[in-house]
């Protein structure tokens, strides 16, 4: 591959502090060679120099929790209506879809199993580089049961089932080996009731002390986390107490919460985006009574709860969960999110921070020399517009591993 230069850009490299202008970035192969203030020096006649006055350069995005898997607005009904091939079919268009909204590498927070993750790194799907969660765990009728209260049978095993069952330590321990052995990056559990499952609540407690503390034991013996699905307050200290290092979403937090969390380290990652779009477009979405009711009732404190997470000094991760027809909006994270934080903490909590919470800091998240060259480069200037990200006109050019993925220039 030829050499590439990004010249006269605003470089927003991610690592905290202001952008710079003008600066340059030198690209060899996968990889960022220099990072440089001002013009670049001797180039190889060959390089591919690409002008860029008036845009932003700045690290790919990076999505701590999607769900690449699911693509229908009832969530319940998707593994009923399709065949596995037809699973795996969609799930490959919501992954490239994911890569062409500017992230470059994800987490999927469940149902998403290591082989995506392998088939990504192998170059034979696009998508961004991922990490997995395999199948979250879930107590019966908790949030990753998706029988109706209706339903007399069984939970069905799917190999798209959006969770595994387990009740109780010695269920929870086995559940979460079979996870590791298929090579999950994480445990996921559901510490609480959610909002797509038909027979649960989200302000309650699912999954006891006992069965949480396996699940930690189970991930810390092969050097993982747990990360844990969980909305109240009383579900967060739970968390907390069992050794759990990440929560998602977190609605319901209150200030004495947000400030035990702190005291544990817990990372925290809101997923404003889903919440909002949800309950905003849920019925021409298809999404179910049930579910955009609790939706709504999640939407509300949403923010607030972030306000007490920052107060507390939380460190606060970036992710969307957006299911169904919301999957093309995951650039909204970034507006919401900087209402409260700012338009640079959105930022930084969407590149820098996400990359060290993922634990791929050493590769991507900020413009370093030596780092992989995942870049945007944006018509416009973030800080000032952070709902740029929400239209792909203004990404103009994507690159994953010094590869464009998409460029409009
Ligand atoms: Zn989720």
């Amino acid at each position: 591959m030829p050499t590439i230069v990004f010249e006269d850009a605003t470089l927003l490299d991610c690592k905290g502090g202001d952008p710079k202008y003008p600066a340059s970035v030198v690209v060899e192969d996968d990889k960022i060679k220099d990072v440089i203030e001002g013009k670049p020096g001797a180039l190889p006649q060959s390089a591919q120099r690409i002008g860029c006055r008036g845009k932003t350069l700045m690290p790919g995005l990076i999505e701590a929790h999607i769900h690449i898997t699911s693509f229908m607005g009832e969530m319940a009904e998707q593994t009923r209506r399709n065949l596995p091939s037809m699973l795996v079919i969609k799930s490959l268009a919501i992954m490239e879809d994911t890569l062409m909204q500017g992230f470059t590498s994800a987490l999927d927070a469940g149902g998403c199993d290591a082989g995506f993750r392998t088939a990504q790194q192998q170059g034979l799907i696009k998508g961004p580089r991922l990490k997995v969660c395999g199948k979250p765990l879930s107590q019966s009728g908790g949030h990753a049961d998706m029988r109706l209260p209706t339903e007399i049978h069984p939970p069905i095993e799917h190999p798209f089932a959006i969770g595994a069952i387990a009740d109780g330590v010695d269920q929870v321990r086995r559940a979460s080996r079979e996870e590791l052995r298929m090579g999950a990056d994480y445990i996921k559990i559901m510490a609480g009731g959610g909002c797509a499952s038909p027979a649960d609540e989200p302000d309650t407690v699912q999954y006891s002390l006992e069965e949480m503390k396996a699940a930690v034991w189970e991930a810390d013996a092969v050097g993982k986390i747990v990360i844990a699905h969980s909305y109240s307050p009383r579900s967060l200290q739970l968390c907390a107490e069992a050794g759990i290092k990440r929560v998602e979403h977190g609605n319901f937090m209150d200030e004495a919460t947000a400030k035990i969390l702190k005291d544990k380290d817990v990372i925290y990652v809101p997923t404003l985006t889903t919440y909002d779009v949800i309950s905003s477009r849920g019925e021409e979405f298809g999404i179910p009574a049930y579910f955009l009711r609790k939706m709504k009732f999640a939407n509300e404190s949403a923010q607030s709860a972030l306000a007490f997470a920052v107060k507390a000094g939380l460190t606060i991760g970036s992710g969307a969960d957006l299911v169904g027809p919301g999957q093309p909006y995951k650039g909204r994270e970034l507006e919401l999110k900087s209402r409260v934080m700012g338009p640079m903490g959105a930022i930084l909590s969407a590149t820098k921070v996400n990359s060290e919470i993922l634990k791929i800091s050493d590769k991507v998240g900020s413009i370093e020399t030596g780092k992989l060259a995942d870049l945007l480069l944006l018509d416009g200037d973030p800080l000032k517009e952070i709902s740029l990200f929400q239209n792909r006109d203004r990404i103009q050019i994507i690159m994953q591993g010094g590869a464009f993925i998409k460029n409009t220039l």
